[in-house]
């Protein structure tokens, strides 16, 4: 898809002058992939083939891209530092063994670094499918980071029955800190990086992470930049149909909106058609090149006011799930390179 859109804007000399500027504007923005099983036998919904997989790192390596340590990348946004022009930080949640045994191969062999988010009962317990601490402990040797994914991969919005909110609110604590013990026990690493299991997450959560001093990490797409919200930043899920090269390479190339989420101020709805509300820095994009969907259809928008830049989402469509999610995407012109936001919602009743 990119190569159509590069065909579309480049000829000759002009389209070596659109990438050099595209190179500039793109170096405050970077993106994280998400990976789990790499498999050909796991659940599709979590799994990319190990061919396809290599194909991801010889593509991200044949163009240049700077794949960087996770904390690297989060280090140089908060501190408003640039980027290296096309920047990609690879994870893993949950800590299978097919990491072990499949990508970490691949990734030694590509000199890329990756970060493994552990929940740690399961690899306590030697369950099956999971890696064990000693590989683990190779893994941290050879350079991977290792982060928190909780102990038991609770669904954090869930009460137990008669459970206060204080309660519950101390419960996602313990669970996060004795995580996070335990693996400095394990690996001598502790980074505060929390992936949140499911990628849910509420208001509540994110101020107990800021309490905490942990960045959190999500499950939806968009890439992430200088405004990003650092208790709630996105991952592009790599597996399934979106492990496929000809779409994954326009999200490892995509860059971050300067953008801000004005409402909701959490995720959680019960409202079959949730509105949102965003303020756009649009930084010389025009508005009628943002486009949103849902689920592949459009968003209806209302700019509220479109010199500050806020813009009002109405759903397409109802949705009776547990999660999904408002995308918005804009294509830079000069780069060719989509920027692209998303919106999670999750309704857990
Ligand atoms: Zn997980």
């Amino acid at each position: 898809m990119i190569i159509e859109i590069r065909h579309a804007y480049c000829a000759g000399v002009l389209c070596l002058s659109i990438a050099l500027t595209g190179m500039l504007a793109a170096a405050n923005s970077g993106v994280v992939l998400l990976y789990h099983h790499v498999a050909n036998e796991t659940p599709p919904s979590t799994s990319i083939s190990p061919e396809e997989f290599h194909a991801h790192l010889d593509y991200l390596k044949e163009n240049g891209f700077a794949v960087v340590p996770l904390d690297e990348l989060v280090h140089r946004l908060r501190t408003r530092a640039p980027l290296p022009e096309r920047t990609v930080a690879i994870t893993f949640d949950d800590g299978y063994s097919s990491i072990y045994e499949t990508a970490f191969p691949l990734l030694k062999e590509y000199e890329m670094p990756f970060t493994l988010f552990l929940s740690t009962e399961p690899i306590n317990n030697r369950q099956r499918n999971y890696m064990t601490w000693e590989q683990v402990r190779e893994l941290s040797e050879a350079g991977a980071l290792i982060a928190n994914h909780l102990v038991s991969h609770p669904y954090m919005l869930s009460r137990e029955s008669q459970e206060t909110d204080v309660d519950w609110l101390e419960r996602q604590r313990n669970e996060l800190l004795e995580a996070e013990a335990t693996i400095l026990k394990e690996t001598g690493q502790s980074h505060r990086f929390l992936a949140y299991p499911f990628g849910e997450f509420n208001a509540e959560i994110q101020s107990m992470l800021v309490e905490e001093g942990f960045i959190g990490f999500a499950q939806n797409s968009g890439a992430i930049g200088y405004s990003s919200d650092f208790q709630a930043l996105p991952r592009f899920p790599m597996a399934g149909i979106y492990a496929r090269l000809d779409t994954a390479q326009v999200k490892f190339n995509s860059l971050a909106f300067d953008v801000e989420l004005i409402e909701p101020g959490s995720p959680v709805t019960d409202l079959e058609s949730p509105e949102a509300l965003l303020r756009f820095n649009l930084n010389g994009l025009s508005p009628s090149q943002i486009n949103c969907y849902d689920d592949g259809e459009k968003l209806n928008l209302s700019w509220e006011d479109q010199d500050d830049g806020l813009l009002r989402l109405r759903a397409a469509k109802r949705h009776y799930g547990r999660r999904w999610r408002y995308i918005c995407t804009g294509l830079s012109a000069e780069s060719a390179r989509y920027f692209w936001y998303s919106v999670p919602w999750v309704n857990p009743k």
